[in-house]
């Protein structure tokens, strides 16, 4: 559905303009909602030929015009979407939406390792992901090895001397205390290994706006679109984003099989959300750098994680060289363990006390007890979730306000 000349075009422009043809939707300006669970063939030879690109056994010609067929493999809304999500992560060629960011983390993963296989991954790690391999891939047969983020000269180690090394997977920053892994050394590393592993990075909270894995030269860009995507904490979604078209062959081809595609309501509304995604995340990035510098040194709080207040020199030059602005999620680690934590989530009065970030409305919570809760006593110690940590997911309120309503909250403790 994309149209050449329209490449050159920045980002800006092209989420809005490519990737959707009006003439295809009798007129619409924007994009219609196609709900066929399945597709018409002209000729039972158009049928026949779709079958053979779909299963591989033939190559789409320059210019083929290729009838969708069935909605589990692909849709009208889906593709308007996947073509317009592209421009927005500089070096993606292709992208495949999925109903979750878990469904497209497992999706990506089981594209490229098998039992037998190993992955190599940064820690702290989204809780899911982290249970997605305990769970799951150990059990399977797909082994990991983590390395802590941020330890740029062990993750290196670690992706040189593992063996069977299928996929590198880095979550960057890091939830809660937004420590930073380095993309470009890990995937100088995964080019020096003899095994050529894919570099797969979760981008979700500083994509796509402030990081660009791809350009670090990873090969995987991985979402949940739930967050900054959807914008608006009323949907699920999320996105496989590849360097070359070649990497989203295997993945689109696990998702007609797992059956793991967005519905075409779902990709309707997120499509909706694309060319604003840049506007709230800037808005957000602004409050929650006004915030985070001004509550800096306050009396009840003992330290604040946030990219503009890094002291790790490592930390600071991975911030410098691979992100533009530091983003909206914060956490402020309070004087006074879990009590001082509680009467600061039970004050606030703007924010709401709910997990899950990058929605236009400002969230704070509680890691230790609610998303990190299940995570072992070793774990926590690695990823810096201490009794006194409250996350803070900044929105696109006033950040007056918001300030004004933390500090009536931090006052309230003790
Ligand atoms: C929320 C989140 C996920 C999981 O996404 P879902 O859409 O909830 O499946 C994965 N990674 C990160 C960093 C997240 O914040």
């Amino acid at each position: 559905m994309s149209n050449k000349k329209e490449h050159s075009l920045r980002p800006p422009t092209a989420v809005l303009t490519r990737g959707f043809d009006p003439a295809l939707s009798v007129g619409s300006a924007r994009p219609a909602v196609f709900r066929s669970s399945t597709y018409v063939f002209d000729t039972p030879e158009a049928a026949e030929r779709a079958f053979a690109i779909m299963g591989g056994r033939a190559q789409r010609e320059a210019g083929e015009e290729v009838g969708l067929i069935y909605s589990r493999f692909n849709h009208p809304n889906a593709e308007i979407l996947e073509d317009q999500i592209v421009p927005l992560e500089p070096g993606a060629q292709a992208a495949a939406v999925f109903n979750s960011g878990m469904a497209a983390i497992m999706t990506a993963i089981l594209a490229f390792a098998k039992p037998g296989d190993h992955i190599v991954y940064t820690v702290p790690l989204y809780g899911g992901t982290q249970h997605l391999i305990h769970e799951f891939l150990e059990p399977f047969g797909i082994s990991g090895t983590a390395v802590r983020a941020g330890q740029t000269e062990a993750l290196t180690t670690a992706i040189a001397e593992t063996k069977n090394l299928r996929v590198v997977l880095l979550e960057t920053p890091a939830n809660p205390t937004l420590v930073m892994a380095d993309i470009r050394r890990a995937a100088e590393a995964a080019r020096a290994h003899p095994d050529k592993p894919l570099v797969m990075v979760d981008n979700t909270f500083l994509g796509p706006a402030f990081q660009h894995p791809l350009e670090l030269g990873a090969d995987v860009v991985l979402y949940s679109a739930t967050k900054y995507l959807g914008g608006f904490s009323d949907l699920l979604g999320g996105f496989a984003l590849t360097a070359s078209p070649e990497l989203m062959r295997p993945i689109k081809s696990r998702r007609g099989l797992f059956g793991n595609i967005l519905q075409p309501d779902e990709c309707w509304m997120l499509d909706s959300r694309l060319p604003t995604v840049r506007l709230r995340m800037n808005r957000a990035s602004k409050n929650a750098q006004r915030i985070a510098e001004r509550l800096n040194g306050h009396r009840h709080i003992e330290k604040i994680y946030y990219p503009s207040l890094f002291d790790d020199p490592e930390q600071i030059r991975i911030y410098k060289d691979q992100c533009d602005y530091p983003g909206a999620m914060m956490s402020l680690v309070l004087k006074g363990g879990k009590p001082a934590a509680f009467a600061f989530l039970r004050s606030v009065q703007l924010a709401r006390n709910a997990v899950s970030l990058g929605g236009v409305e400002t969230l704070v919570s509680h890691p230790r007890s609610t998303t990190h809760s299940s995570v072992s006593a070793e774990e926590l110690e690695i990823a810096g979730v201490t009794d006194g940590l409250v996350r803070i997911s900044v929105g696109c309120e006033d950040w007056r306000d918001l300030l004004a309503d933390f500090e009536q909250a931090l006052d309230k403790i003790g």
